[in-house]
């Protein structure tokens, strides 16, 4: 028996039936009341019709741009009612949920997307980081405070990872007898991780998932959107920076607009490596990809003003994909050419392994801790159809993210940090398989090699210095 969380009246609008989509529609189907035909899915990609007709559910086949979307979302939706649930790539997030609410359309996101071209055509390194692509979003926040929900990059990471950071602050504040009494506002938890010592977090992730069969070569193999992944590897490596720092890269840039809570290198986030770790490998190498989290997780925990901090973490994801992936982004950096053929894992051809997510706060009084999910693709299985372990921690946060929408619908633009955790957790857990706190006393001057020395800082493991690798 699966809770039932609401009832949504009027259209839901879902829009890219891709990996995402597709793993989202039983979620929806399960813990909330609706009426059937009211669900319409826009997908312009013939591959996934298929699945849509044999499963009675509604489409348009059309592709969401920048002209047509009024008239298309504005034929089907209907003013303060329904949901718009937007899993796509190549629509921008931001004209989405200004439309949406204008017509007082609840909507979620789990990125924040440009409209089509913006990624490769975009000419200016710093137009296309997610720093810029993100503070449009809060700038609107800004300009039009409060109104109807609409829940910005609702997914895993971004996404769940933010519910995940205070979780693992109250663990470490109980571990270290301090009080852990859950914050009620953004000033409080910042002063609670400034006050734990927190220096940085690491979006800390380890894809195992794997096939049977070997990876093709000129294939891109991936376990969710090849296309998003690609995307994201190509911009700039990004990265929240924070004010335990003593040293910055030399390809570094910083702003003076906007939150001013992170950089950009000049360099593709897919290609820099990371010192990191995770509870299966240990010690790992992880890419800095640029994530929307690694800005709003530094801004959000900010104390003291933007432009001169008291105290801020640093943070940044460092993911080690799949090894297929791993395998797919060395083919196509080297040859200097996008793979044309697309393979995302499906859960059937899956033999072995979890995708373990979480976050590593570091450079507290008990160094290190990492706090996530571990779920397998075997329990996934079981749990819900349609995905694997990777769409299942994105899903269950956009399921999430529509239960707090729906219980706070008029909450404005917000970002998961902005989110009563708890309860977004509460709905999430069942399907995150186990969710646990390691500690560890790695450190990222730990496993180097000793005859190749190297520009690092000694005196301070966590430095950023010492995380980057050479
Ligand atoms: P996917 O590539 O499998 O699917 C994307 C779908 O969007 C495709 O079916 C495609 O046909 C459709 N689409 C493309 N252009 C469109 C348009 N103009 N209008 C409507 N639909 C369009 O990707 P996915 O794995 O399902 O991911 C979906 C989105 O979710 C991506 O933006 C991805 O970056 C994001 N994502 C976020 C997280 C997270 O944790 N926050 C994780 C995975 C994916």
């Amino acid at each position: 028996t699966h809770p039932v969380y609401g009832r949504i009246d009027g259209p839901i609008v879902m829009i890219g039936f891709g990996s995402i989509g597709k793993g989202t529609w039983p979620l929806i189907e399960r813990h909330f009341e609706y009426d059937a035909d009211k669900f319409v899915v826009i997908e312009p990609n013939a591959d996934n019709h298929n699945f849509l007709k044999q499963h009675n559910i509604r489409f348009v086949p059309d592709a969401v741009t920048r002209d047509n979307y009024r008239e298309l979302l504005g034929g089907m939706l209907e003013r303060g009612r329904g949901f718009v649930v937007n899993l796509s790539v190549d629509t921008s997030s931001l004209d989405l949920m200004k439309f949406c609410r204008e017509m007082e359309v609840p909507y979620i996101d789990t990125v924040v997307e440009p409209w089509d071209g913006f990624y490769f055509e975009t000419e200016s390194n710093a137009e296309r980081t997610n720093y810029a692509l993100r503070q449009k979003v809060r700038d609107e926040k800004a300009a039009n405070p409060g109104g109807s929900t609409a829940v910005s990059c609702c997914g895993a990471n971004p996404g769940m990872v933010s519910w995940f950071v205070k979780e693992a602050l109250l663990m470490l504040a109980q571990d270290t007898g301090k009080d852990a009494t859950a914050p009620s506002t953004r000033e409080g938890w910042g002063k609670l991780m400034q006050s734990l010592g927190v220096k940085g977090v690491h979006i800390a992730e380890r894809d195992t998932q794997a096939r049977r069969l070997p990876r093709p070569r000129n294939v891109f193999v991936n376990t969710w959107s090849v296309e998003g992944f690609i995307a994201e590897g190509f911009q700039p490596a990004e990265l929240g920076w924070g004010t335990h720092e003593t040293w910055m890269p030399e390809n570094a840039h910083s702003y003076d607009v906007g939150c001013q809570s992170a950089i950009w290198l000049e360099r593709p986030g897919a290609i820099t490596r990371v010192h990191t770790w995770c509870p299966t490998p240990g010690p790992q190498f992880g890419y800095l990809v640029t994530h929307n989290e690694a800005v709003s997780i530094s801004d959000y925990y900010t104390v003291g003003a933007a432009d001169a901090p008291e105290y801020r973490p640093t943070c940044h994801y460092a993911y080690h994909p799949c090894d297929d992936a791993v395998l797919s982004l060395h083919e196509m950096f080297g040859s200097g050419r996008q793979q044309v053929e697309h393979e995302i894992l499906d859960v059937d051809e899956i033999v072995e392994g979890i995708d373990e997510l979480g976050v590593l706060l570091y450079g507290h009084e008990k160094n290190a801790l990492w706090f996530g999910s571990r779920l397998s693709n075997a329990e996934t299985r079981k749990l819900a159809p349609y995905q694997n372990a990777t769409g299942l921690q994105v899903t269950s946060a956009v399921l999430a993210g529509m239960v707090w929408a729906l219980e706070n619908p008029n909450a404005g633009i917000v970002e998961t940090d902005e989110m009563d955790h708890a309860r977004c957790l509460e709905v999430q857990r069942p399907y995150l398989g186990p969710v646990e706190g390691h500690y560890t006393d790695w450190t990222p001057l730990q496993d180097r090699w000793q005859h190749f020395p190297e520009d690092i800082d000694e005196s301070d493991p966590w430095q950023f210095r010492n995380v980057l690798a050479s």
